[in-house]
């Protein structure tokens, strides 16, 4: 099932503004634009550039992402959609067909569906696993449970009662599939008495029905390395749906995503936090307490003068990055909070301030009026 927002949403090239054939410098080119266009810092409170820097980052994220760019092509949206499914949370049991039409078209294993004797790969599965950035900057061993076939124990995925053996189909000798002519034309088609298995069980296994496999919930621990991205996609080969009737297992993939974190933003290893901090801090210096994500508090000292928007750098503050000893850095950005809801005493000493101000205490801002009384006389 394809849901109506994946239905309405634009064409991932149009998006970017680039053609369906643009080179993978092309596509970062173009995001880099729109990104720096529609970037929340630079649009603050507009909700239309909110969107659009949404969406110009979806598209990126597919387009220079050359296996999910291919996938886009051949499915549009489709390829995306979390699918329904109704086999438990986290979990798209139609994620399996696509997954193995794209592993058999680009990767070239050609890996069959169905081997001699009927034995067909298992599904590959997909899990969508949220984490924290915390969790992110940690690493975690996760602990998941998926409900999938696995191979029927009272018959160890033969399908036949014990005692019982399959027996080679006698409709096509075992070969899955029948030919038969019409007029010049010899036609092969699946063989309808053993549906292309090769085999038939006269005495069906009583614990599967004689497929082969049952259907269980398996817990699987995963272990989510520190520093991973949002996007991150973990697959553990052979955990996915049993075979049929002995074929091999097929994949798990696990979508990892990271919940937004209500103090920092990310961009690759480096952290950011925006600070506020008093007009008289501000004015006079002192010294701020930031968060970290290792859970300490650092200190940030704020020299006499800064500017609203100023960036101080933490080195080593930031997240790990995956498989190595790299740690980005932490950027606090202070922002100078102008004093509300003031006293009357508070009103007079601010107005006394301002009596005493001259050019040399707001540089900026006079020098600002200065250039504007040139611009208006010319
Ligand atoms: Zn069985
Ligand atoms: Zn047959």
């Amino acid at each position: 099932m394809i849901e109506d927002s994946v239905m309405s949403k634009r064409d991932y090239y149009e998006v970017l503004g680039v053609a369906r054939t643009a080179s993978e410098a092309e596509i970062k080119s173009a995001f880099r634009k729109l990104a720096m266009k529609y970037h929340p810092d630079r649009n603050q409170g507009d909700k239309d550039a909110e969107l659009k820097f949404k969406e110009v980052n979806e598209a990126y994220q597919v387009l220079s992402d050359s296996q999910k760019r291919a996938a886009y092509d051949r499915f549009g949206h489709a390829a995306f959609a979390n699918g329904g499914s109704s086999a438990g949370p986290g979990f798209d049991a139609n994620f399996s067909d696509f997954m193995s039409d794209i592993f058999e078209n680009f990767f070239g294993e050609g890996r069959a569906r169905r081997g001699p004797g009927g034995r067909e790969r298992g599904a590959d599965l997909r899990y969508n696993l949220e984490i924290t950035l915390e969790e992110a900057f940690h690493g975690k061993a996760a602990t998941i449970k998926i409900p999938t076939a696995v191979t029927c124990e009272v018959c160890a995925g033969t399908g036949a009662k014990a005692g019982s053996k399959p027996r080679p189909c006698p409709t096509c000798g075992g070969y899955g599939r029948v030919r038969s002519a019409q007029g010049f034309f010899a036609i092969e088609r699946t063989c309808p008495n053993c549906h292309g298995r090769g085999e038939v069980i006269d005495d069906p296994c009583p614990g599967c029905g004689g497929a082969g496999r049952v259907t269980r919930e398996r817990t699987l621990s995963v272990n989510i390395p520190a520093g991973v991205e949002d996007g991150t996609r973990i697959r553990l080969a052979g955990e996915g749906e049993a075979g049929f009737r002995g074929g091999p297992a097929g994949d798990l993939y696990i979508f990892l995503s990271i919940k937004p974190h209500p103090l920092f933003q990310r961009d690759a290893a480096d952290l950011f936090c925006r600070v506020p901090i008093s007009m008289v801090t501000a004015a006079l210096g002192g010294e701020v307490i930031v968060p970290t994500l290792d859970g300490s508090d650092a200190k940030v000292k704020i020299p006499e003068g800064t500017q609203s928007g100023k960036q101080f750098r933490l080195k080593g503050k930031g997240m790990p990055v995956l498989r190595s000893r790299n740690v980005g850095d932490l950027y606090i950005q202070v922002v100078v909070e102008t004093p509300q809801n003031l006293t009357r005493r508070q009103r007079e000493l601010l107005q006394e301030f301002e009596r005493e101000s001259s050019g040399a205490t707001h540089p900026e801002s006079s020098g600002f009026f200065t250039r504007v009384r040139e611009f208006l006389t010319g």
